[in-house]
């Protein structure tokens, strides 16, 4: 997790410093100089905009990080309006635009990516979203592995992993805490985010310490419904919560347990998806397919109140 927290800092706090920091000294040769960093800062501002876990740091982050972007850009226009188009030391400028031209086409590429997330190909599915006590964000979500890690996993393709919002715009109550009543959204309500029955309902696994994981039982505590031709998982809930069983009928918005720590995770979130009814032997197998909440298609950094 050390590794983890490293790329966090250097993405989000160190690279948008470095990148800015260009701008706001203004050191361009040229106006075509100044352009090109220009499309270097608005590519990994785009990039770490949209595909950035902000929840880890802070949700209005990002915003700042917007405005700063434009402050820079003004500032720094003030200082090149003077200079030539095109650059006046040629070997030092061909250099610069070398190093900035291939800055600007790994960027390119994953705005692309990014891009991607925003679509889907099957008929979406709308339900009920299962949480409704505090402000929630899409931790994981969209159709593209740059902003949903389930993506490349035909189930799990649109699974969303969820996180509550404290006051801060943060997930926790800390950078990585151990204790689980550190994490805004443990123990929170799940409420059924649709009218069907119950397939099957685990409830035997311990809530786990992070960065615990129990990579055997990935769900961990489980309760999968069948909806109207399609099954809906909502998993890692808490150890004991669980109040329906297999078989029973369950109305939209019934609570139906609590967000736990277990299975395979690394932290309290609720993992929820959807697959094509009986297109899985086991609980992950399956065709996934979107789904709308209130008609959106959330990804991350998308907020639900
Ligand atoms: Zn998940």
């Amino acid at each position: 997790m050390l590794i983890e927290i490293g790329l966090l800092l250097i993405t989000h706090l160190l690279l948008p410093t470095i990148f800015l920091s260009w701008l706001w000294r203004g050191e361009a040769k040229s106006k075509l100089d100044w352009l090109l960093n220009i499309l270097v800062d608005t590519l990994y501002t785009i990039y770490i905009f949209f595909s950035g876990r902000w929840d880890w740091l802070s949700y209005y982050l990002r915003f700042i990080l917007i405005i700063l972007f434009f402050i820079a850009v003004l500032r720094s226009y003030k200082k090149v309006r003077h200079l030539p188009f095109y650059p006046i030391k040629k070997y030092q400028s061909l250099f610069s635009l070398g190093v900035n031209c291939f800055i600007i086409i790994i960027f390119a590429n994953l705005s692309f990516l990014i891009l991607q997330g925003f679509s889907f190909h099957n008929k979406p599915v709308e339900f009920a979203f299962p949480l409704k006590d505090g402000t929630y964000y899409v931790a994981h979500g969209g159709n593209s592995s740059i902003i949903n890690y389930h993506n490349t996993d035909r189930a799990q393709q649109y699974a969303l992993d969820l996180v509550k919002l404290n006051s801060f715009g943060t997930r926790a109550n800390g950078l990585y805490p151990t204790e689980l009543t550190k994490y805004a959204i443990f123990q929170d309500t799940v409420y059924s985010p649709c009218t069907g029955k119950v397939i099957n309902a685990v409830n035997s696994f311990p809530d786990l310490i992070p960065p615990e994981t129990d990579r055997q039982h990935p769900a961990g505590n489980y309760v999968l419904i069948a909806c109207d031709r399609v099954e809906i998982l909502v998993a890692h809930l808490m150890s004991g919560t669980i109040v329906v069983n297999q078989g029973e009928f369950v109305s939209v918005n019934q609570p139906i347990a609590q967000v736990g720590n277990s299975g395979n995770t690394t932290e309290p979130h609720l993992h929820i998806h959807a697959r094509q009814e009986n297109s899985g032997e086991t609980i992950l197998d399956g065709i996934g397919i979107p789904m709308t909440f209130s008609g959106r298609f959330l990804l991350r950094n998308s907020l639900v109140y």
